[in-house]
């Protein structure tokens, strides 16, 4: 894991993914919960005006059913008028037909008509009353009203009672009228609606009526009904977890509420703690408006605490006079949009959380393998050419490790055929070396000038004392004996005589134009410019004398100790074209020293 976020590249890949996928996540939930909430609140809204609606649609449904219930009975009522009118109106056509066969005066049949009438009871006090064309009741049960003038007598209402009725008849014949009256022996006014027919015969107008207060009567009692049943249904009618529907009338009475507390009581005095304003007031403000009222009140686990914000919509019966109110609290109407909401941010966090695990191992997946290959590059970096990465994948990475495999592999081959090389060149070197040694100017054992040296001086040196004119000596020394030293002492002391005397000749011949060189073996030469035979003769015995001087011990000679030869020449070069001759000179004097006993200097 610790490694996993040392590794740029997984750093990258996963927090750059994870950061997309989170922004993607919350701009998705920025568009979307708002929307749903709104939808929802609105959904919620809609049920609650739906209900209030349905509720509007059943009072308005009932008011319907009283108004035909009032008027069937109405109806039947009538029905019931003229019935009695045309019983009474056979019994007129029989007295006018007495008349009209003369067997009774018209005066004495209207006496007898009106008699009659006055005795005609029927119903709960009901009757029958007769009324001259100018309105005066000449037939009424009641002694008071009888032959009583009603032309400009109005009921409590101020409308006139008898006239309509008298020229109703009179025009049309028959017809009904609805005034306000009281019942026989009561004082109390009510409803009464007359049937009236014209008598042109006896020139009066007849009538009977019914008091409409038993018709209210069995309206109200319907009505009762009605508003149980409503009430019934009203109670299993919710909105929300605890909305509800109530109902009151205009007087701000309580008709229908599901606390029995409240239903049937006066409200007007509850007022709107927040605002301490009636509440029934303020309810029926908003009848009919789509906003409805936003009010606080307590709620039925917390009773007395107004603290719970409730909205409710009401509508207005014209015909109950009654408001029709929804009611429930906000909080319930958010409810399902919390739900809601709630669910879809679960969702979407464990769908992120999972986007976010899905990238870890994608990218992980991914890095892991490079993450390899980048540690053997660094081990191969670090001088490690066995390191190879074992990744059999089918993929690009796969290829990139077995082309990096292979060109490691090649590499190692590479520096291991490069190292035998060198091995072979080194060797090749040492030869060369050892070559280019002899053909150098200086001689390996001893360090003096080597015989090619010699031979490239001498030529020189021959021509340059040609040139000059003067002369040009050489020296040519031997070591005494010598074999049987080696022999004696062995090569390596052998050596290290042979650098013994070649110091001292380097010592003692010295001017900056003189060379001591090696011939070759035991054998020294040197070239002197400029010297003569005996100059040359006296640096040599100053050579063999410091020889001696240094008395190196060797007991297979006569003399006890390393000895030398010389043989000297010096001569003008001027007319001789060769320094060979000059060579031969000095070898043919070291000769000649050797053959007279050795140890000694000759000049040729
Ligand atoms: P003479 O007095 O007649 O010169 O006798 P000599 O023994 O010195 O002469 P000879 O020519 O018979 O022997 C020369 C010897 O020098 C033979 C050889 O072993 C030895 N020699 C030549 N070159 C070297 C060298 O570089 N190192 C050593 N240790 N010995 C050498
Ligand atoms: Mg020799
Ligand atoms: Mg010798």
């Amino acid at each position: 894991m610790n490694t996993r976020f040392k590794s740029s590249l997984f750093v990258r890949i996963f927090a750059t993914t994870a950061a997309v996928i989170s922004v993607l996540f919350a701009i998705m939930y920025l568009l979307s919960v708002p929307f749903i909430q709104t939808t929802v609140d609105g959904i919620e809204e809609s049920a609650g005006h739906t209900i209030l609606k349905n509720v509007y649609e059943m009072v308005e449904q009932t008011h319907l059913d009283l108004e035909n219930y009032r008027q069937s009975i109405i109806l039947e009522r009538k029905a019931q008028l003229q019935n009695i009118i045309a019983v009474v109106e056979s019994h007129i056509k029989m007295l006018e037909e007495q008349v009209l066969s003369g067997k009774l005066s018209k005066a004495q049949a209207i006496d007898t008509l009106l008699e009659e009438l006055r005795h005609i009871k029927y119903g709960h006090d009901d009757y029958v009353w007769a009324a001259n064309y100018a309105s005066v009741l000449i037939s009424h049960p009641d002694p008071q009203l009888n032959n009583a003038d009603f032309s400009s007598k109005m009921d409590l209402r101020g409308n006139l009672i008898v006239p309509p009725m008298v020229a109703g008849g009179r025009s049309a014949g028959e017809g009904f009228h609805s005034y306000w009256w009281r019942r026989l022996g009561e004082q109390q006014p009510i409803e009464k609606l007359s049937y009236y027919k014209h008598i042109p015969f006896f020139d009066m107008v007849i009538g009977t009526g019914v008091y409409m207060d038993d018709v209210e009567a069995a309206v109200l009692l319907k009505k009762k009904v009605a508003v149980e049943d409503l009430r019934h249904r009203l109670r299993t009618t919710h909105l929300g977890k605890s909305g509800y529907v109530y109902i009151f009338d205009g007087h701000q009475n309580m008709v229908i509420h599901p606390n029995p507390n409240i239903e049937g009581k006066d409200f007007s005095h509850q007022l709107n703690p927040s605002t301490q304003t009636p509440i029934g007031q303020l309810l029926m403000a908003v009848a009919n408006k789509q906003e409805g009222l936003h009010y606080l009140w307590d709620s039925p686990s917390d009773p007395g605490n107004y603290v719970y914000d409730k909205i409710s919509w009401v509508r207005y019966c014209k015909e109950f006079d009654w408001y029709i109110c929804t009611s429930m609290y906000v909080d319930e109407l958010d409810e399902s949009a919390r739900i809601l909401k709630n669910r879809v941010l679960a969702v979407f966090a464990v769908t992120l959380l999972l986007s976010v695990l899905l990238t870890y191992l994608f990218a992980k997946k991914l890095t892991d393998p490079l993450h390899k290959l980048s540690d053997t590059a660094l081990q191969v970096e670090n001088g490690d050419f066995d390191a190879r990465c074992n990744l059999n994948r089918d993929d690009e990475i796969g290829v990139v490790a077995t082309a990096f495999n292979g060109m490691v592999s090649r590499l190692q081959d590479n520096i291991r055929h490069l190292d035998a090389k060198v091995v072979e060149r080194t060797s090749e070197l040492q030869i060369l070396n050892r070559k280019l040694e002899a053909l150098s100017t200086t001689d390996g054992l001893t360090g003096i000038a080597n015989r090619r040296c010699f031979d490239e001086v001498l030529a020189t040196e021959w021509s340059r004392a040609a040139r000059l004119e003067q002369p040009l000596a050489l020296g040519m020394l031997d070591i005494d004996w010598f074999k049987k030293y080696n022999d004696h002492y062995g090569h390596q002391a052998g050596d290290e005589c042979l650098r013994r005397v070649a110091s001292v000749f380097r010592a003692n011949v010295c001017r900056t134009s003189d060379l001591v060189a090696r011939y070759g073996g035991e054998e020294f030469v040197f070239i002197a410019p400029a010297t003569d035979g005996d100059s040359a003769l006296s640096m040599a015995q100053k050579v063999s004398e410091a020889l001696q001087g240094l008395a190196l011990p060797h007991e297979m000679s006569p003399f006890g100790c390393v000895t030398i030869s010389i043989g000297v020449a010096a001569m003008d070069p001027r007319d001789m074209h060769s320094p060979d001759i000059l060579l031969q000179s000095a070898d043919a004097a070291l000769y000649r020293a050797k053959e007279q006993g050795r140890n000694q200097v000759v000049l040729a």
